[in-house]
């Protein structure tokens, strides 16, 4: 778990930005059967949620997701099931490798002599959604999803409605016993389902393992009646008895009872006819009716599987072989630029949709213009496509490389604002630099703006960005100060009353004469982050030099090609030195990464555009760095762990006023370090080098001094 927020602003900030998200996936995952994130990140975020909330706890939100899952199971359609005997996952093999350390484990385990023989059980793994058909007295009384393994949702009613799940057991079935299997909807069915609801407008499904768990998890059971879901079933889970003693045993029993079983169940005794079995199934994959992923090995002997028992979630009894992943051949149709939020360009190819592995693809992406350039692609070749679990499907082999075609040239653009593109030295990610006005990244860099390291205005969040920006009532920085000439519409709209406008229009005028360092930052520039901000302004004093500044560096870098060009690190080091000497710095976080930065920035001419309008707006303090009297005077200080009374930010800004030099890491040069809880690393260093440690009120008492 990382750090936790250092301040309340903070932690209100992240846990409103927290419930936002996890209300998003919620929704993403059980109204949509569309989730975007794994379930480990998912977790991740609801474990960073209620530490926030444990640690401050009056911030709770009303709409805190912690809330939120309560309301959810009550209000939910579906209510939860504890599952007697829990849903185990399966451990991944990819290849016979795999498989042989599998084998020799499980013989190891058991303590088998050579010569006995191991028969284990072969199935394909069928992608679909895993199911818990509970029957007592032979009647079925409950049917309910995995969910987490332990706790899953009942659909009993649904999973009546399923042809092939019988509602009643033979008189020679036991009086307690779980069927497990999958809920799946074949290919065919799949594509008749999409048809039909594209043709009413209705939700397109990703796939095959998509519908079905969207067809199953209906709140009305005559939804999913009216959908094709089929059942096969693979195990079983609480039971009173079982009939027979081996896995193929039980299955038989199973299928005899009236459930379908795989077609290609079988048993081998022998790892090679195992593997062979293996690669048949592989073989006729794409013309199997429905989707599937490997193959399930399983030990027969129950005995066996009893002694082997479980690690973690998985037993050591059973393994799924997986299958490499899908490809198809297509035509290349076009290649299409997104801009992503941070600027980022990203090359998209169309192409000729194709099936790949019961899925319709027509976009794969290309990652960056390096990988153009390494497969060689212009719009029109034949490529190779593949396609790999829910991975977005991506372009393994241009089959053509036709030269006599125009080839593809990246644009030196952004396609949504018209700046410059450019890759930074040694990195493949082409990025638009019209930061300030390109709409792909407008959003973000007014939230960043505004925010408490920037010019921190208050009331004006994302939620109040997001909404000025849809009206088209702020589109740049400078518009924000003129939000005040929009007074009556802002009225106008649905939440806002006088008094919360008015003290809205007061926070952003009290900005109107912002801390340079703080504007300079707001600015989103890369590699400017708010310490290399103070820095620059320490060298140039007024905020107005710097786009002078930077298009000399500009003009330097343009007159002198070969030092670009060259890799040689003596170059570098030159061109270094040159950035400090134009920008008039000497510390030594600023060199050409910020010096290229700023350049690119300011040479973009709508970057230029936005500045003026905004300079034109705002009045920003010269920078000055008071410095005092002190005992830290031209010593050089590093703070480490977490500070509980002031940010690290602020803490460095304290220590340039008493003149001293905050660094960032401990080195023979260190005369101070400032350790809070969790110091690692950094303290271990400094006593080694025997350099004096203090904690924060050591560090309090410091200023406190100089008064
Ligand atoms: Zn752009």
């Amino acid at each position: 778990m990382s750090n936790l927020p250092e301040s309340e602003a903070e932690a209100a900030n992240e846990l409103m930005r927290l419930a936002k998200e996890i209300a998003k996936h919620n929704r993403l995952y059980h109204a949509e059967d569309a989730p975007e994130i794994s379930d480990a990140d998912y977790d991740a975020l609801v474990k960073r949620n209620n530490a926030i909330e444990a640690a401050f706890p009056n911030l709770v939100r009303p709409d805190s997701p912690n809330a939120q899952v309560g309301a959810a199971v009550a209000g939910s359609p579906l209510s939860k099931v504890r599952h007697e005997v829990r849903l185990y996952s399966l451990d991944n093999g990819f290849s016979d490798e795999d498989i042989a350390d599998f084998v020799a484990r499980v013989r190891r385990f058991l303590s088998l002599s050579e010569d006995e023989p191991l028969c284990l059980t072969a199935e394909d793994k069928i992608d679909g959604l895993s199911l818990s058909i509970r029957y007592e007295d032979r009647k079925l009384v409950r049917a309910a999803t995995r969910g987490d393994g332990q706790v899953g949702e009942d659909v009993t009613p649904n999973a009546l409605t399923i042809a092939d799940i019988p509602q009643a057991l033979p008189d020679d079935a036991p009086e307690l016993f779980e069927v497990r299997g999958e809920v799946y909807m074949s290919k065919a069915a799949f594509a008749d389902l999409n048809a039909a609801q594209e043709a009413a407008g209705e939700k397109i499904f990703a796939n095959p393992r998509n519908a079905a768990a969207g067809s199953l998890r209906q709140k009305d059971a005559r939804v999913t009646e009216a959908r094709p879901l089929r059942f096969l079933a693979h195990g079983w889970g609480d039971h009173s008895a079982v009939s027979g003693d081996t896995q193929t045993d039980v299955m038989r029993a199973i299928e005899g009872w009236g459930f379908p079983l795989s077609d290609h169940l079988k048993r081998f005794d022998d790892v090679s006819e195992l593997l062979e079995h293996y690669r048949s199934i592989e073989a006729q994959r794409a013309d199997m009716p429905y989707d599937i992923d490997g193959v399930v090995y399983k030990v027969d002997r129950l005995d066996w599987q009893q002694r082997l028992g479980f690690v973690a979630k998985a037993p050591r009894w059973a393994i799924a072989h997986k299958f490499p992943a899908e490809k198809a051949e297509t035509t290349l149709e076009a290649i299409d630029i997104q801009v992503g939020r941070t600027g980022k360009l990203t090359p998209v190819g169309r192409l000729m949709p194709v099936t790949v592995g019961g899925v319709v693809v027509s976009n794969v992406t290309l990652h960056n213009r390096d990988e153009i350039e390494r497969l060689g692609v212009r719009p029109g070749d034949r490529v190779r496509i593949q396609r790999a679990g829910d991975v977005i499907p991506q372009v393994v082999e241009n089959l053509t490389r036709n030269e006599d075609r125009p080839a593809f040239h990246f644009p030196e653009t952004c396609p949504e604002c018209g700046s410059e593109a450019v890759a930074e030295e040694g990195e493949v990610d082409v990025r638009c630099t019209g930061g300030l006005i390109c709409p792909a990244q407008r959003y973000q860099r007014l939230i960043h703006f505004v925010s408490r390291g920037a010019l921190d205005i208050d009331g004006l969040g994302e939620k109040s960005i997001a909404e000025f920006l849809d009206a088209g009532l702020i589109h740049s920085p400078a518009d924000i100060f003129r939000l005040r000439k929009h007074r009556d519409d802002i009225l106008a709209r649905e939440g806002w009353q006088e008094k919360s406008v008015d003290n809205l229009l007061a926070a952003i005028e009290a900005k109107r004469k912002p801390d340079a360092a703080r504007l300079l930052f707001g600015l989103g520039i890369r590699h400017v982050g708010s310490v290399t901000a103070r820095d620059l302004l320490k060298g140039l004093g007024k905020l107005e030099r710097l786009p002078g500044k930077a298009l000399e560096i500009y003009d330097y870098r343009e007159a002198n090609p070969q030092m670009e060009a060259e890799s040689d690190g003596k170059f570098k080091s030159r061109m270094d030195e040159k950035v400090k000497s134009i920008l008039e710095v000497q510390t030594d976080g600023i060199g050409v990464a910020v010096g290229f930065a700023l350049a690119d920035f300011f040479h973009e001419k709508h970057n230029r555009e936005a500045w003026d309008d905004l300079m034109g707006e705002v009045d920003p303090e010269p920078f000055v760095v008071e410095t005092r009297e002190s005992e830290v005077a031209g010593k050089t200080v590093v703070f480490t762990g977490k500070l509980e009374t002031m940010s690290r930010d602020e803490a460095k800004a304290q220590a340039e006023r008493l003149g001293a030099k905050a660094a960032g890491s401990v080195s023979a040069k260190t005369d101070l370090l400032v350790a809070g809880p969790g110091a690692g690393s950094k303290m271990k260093k400094a006593q080694e080098l025997g350099i004096e440690v203090i904690d924060e009120a050591g560090w309090a008492a410091i200023v406190e001094r100089a008064g």
